[in-house]
């Protein structure tokens, strides 16, 4: 797999599990988060997406539209990740 690039962000709460985040890692780039852009919760692998001050937000049904009109590497990036963080749930899981 590529090199990606982490980044420190202000901490922002997960809308779904509560959980705190305070980086992000560019998957298919190498620029920091901004808004609009999507992300996937690093503890329950949701798809969110960074509102204007860089907080976490559900995406609504238009943020899927928009999503399903950009190019499909977009959704199967999202989706790779999603099957990575399951899987280090799991993992961790297993462990205890
Ligand atoms: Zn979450």
């Amino acid at each position: 797999m590529a090199d990606f690039k982490d980044y420190r962000m202000k901490e922002a709460k997960c809308p779904r599990c509560g959980r705190v985040m305070d980086g992000a890692t560019n998957c298919t780039g190498d620029g920091a988060p901004s808004a609009g852009d999507f992300t996937v919760c690093f503890y329950c692998a949701t798809i969110l997406r960074f509102g204007f001050a860089l907080q976490l937000e559900m995406p609504a049904r238009a943020d899927f539209e928009e999503l399903m009109r950009q190019p499909p590497e977009t959704l199967l990036t999202l989706g790779k990740i999603q099957h990575l963080v399951r899987a280090r749930a799991r993992e961790r899981a297993g462990r205890n």
